[in-house]
């Protein structure tokens, strides 16, 4: 049981672990486009408007257990963008985002609901690292008022582009007062098992938790590398593929820029030579949920009852 498992978690914090667990969040169902998932040679707006092939698309987020207090990795969607007409401010985005997005949300996909199903308060989030500043990963800040929101520079320029909204980064709910953004910058590393990164930042100071940038899906998204003794390294890539397998194929979605997404796929499988074991992890694949069981109890073999 989750909840079982998470109380036990927070009361072992003094141990020596610096990870004690990482959970995977089910924060709604939708539905994309085929193409927007698997790749197109189509333009963009062919599928956008003539697609009929719908495929499941999970929304996810992840909590890891840090000694130091709890920490996200991104923090949904807000359920009001489908059930409340004025969430998207612009006229134009309102029109598009059932022609992209087949949302099928209830109240209980907010992040603070979310988190109360497996027994945690939304109140002790202590840090949320933001992957991107899409509308689904970032509908949950204003539930987490308290937490330090991590975003990286580059992410952030994008708000001072003429028209981010387009881009699906919808200032009005990113910009809000109670929310406590802080940019990082990327430092750079001598740490061989980096090189052809631009850099890393260590978020718990560590070596548990570090970011890197893998840009592509957007210009300043981030992917999270988990280290704990005994676990198989994680790796969670947020969007940058939409399965890690399509990852693995070098085959990239229908959105993002498709030279910096191929350059990011290429650091990622260069980490991956260096870490054999690395399980690679996708915001909305399906077999994220296995592939965290699976680095996380690496002793366990499949059909091997616990
Ligand atoms: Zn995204």
């Amino acid at each position: 049981m989750g909840v079982v498992h998470l109380a036990n978690a927070i009361e072992t914090r003094n141990a020596s672990r610096a990870i004690e667990a990482i959970q995977v969040l089910d924060c709604g169902r939708a539905e994309q486009h085929w193409e927007h998932r698997y790749g197109s040679r189509l333009p963009r707006l062919w599928w956008v408007f003539f697609g009929r092939r719908w495929v499941e698309l999970p929304l996810q987020a992840f909590l890891i257990q840090h000694r130091d207090g709890l920490i996200l990795f991104d923090t949904a969607i807000d359920p009001a963008v489908q059930l409340d007409r004025g969430y998207i401010g612009q006229a134009i985005g309102r029109f598009l985002l059932p022609r992209i997005f087949r949302l099928h949300l209830t109240e209980a996909d907010r992040i603070d609901h979310v988190l109360a199903k497996v027994g945690v308060s939304a109140k002790d989030i202590k840090t949320a690292v933001i992957s991107h500043l899409h509308f689904d990963h970032v509908g949950g800040i204003g539930q987490i008022p308290q937490a330090e929101l991590i975003v990286s520079e580059d992410e952030w320029a994008i708000l001072s582009e003429s028209y981010p909204e387009r881009e699906w980064i919808l200032r009005e709910h990113i910009e809000v007062p109670s929310a406590k953004w802080r940019q990082i910058a990327f430092e750079p590393t001598e740490d061989p098992l980096f090189e052809g990164f631009e850099g890393i930042h260590d978020v718990t100071g560590d070596g548990s938790i570090i970011l890197l940038p893998t840009p592509g899906h957007t210009k300043g998204s981030i992917s999270m590398l988990i280290r704990q003794e005994g676990w198989r390294p994680i790796l969670l890539v947020a969007d940058l593929t939409y399965e890690t397998a399509l990852l693995e194929q070098n085959r990239v979605p229908g959105t993002g820029d498709r030279e910096t997404l191929l350059a990011s796929f290429k650091k990622v499988r260069l980490l991956q030579e260096r870490m054999p074991d690395l399980e690679i992890v996708a915001s909305h694949d399906f077999a994220a949920k296995e592939a965290i069981a699976r680095a996380t109890h690496p002793n366990t073999t499949q059909g091997e009852q616990p």
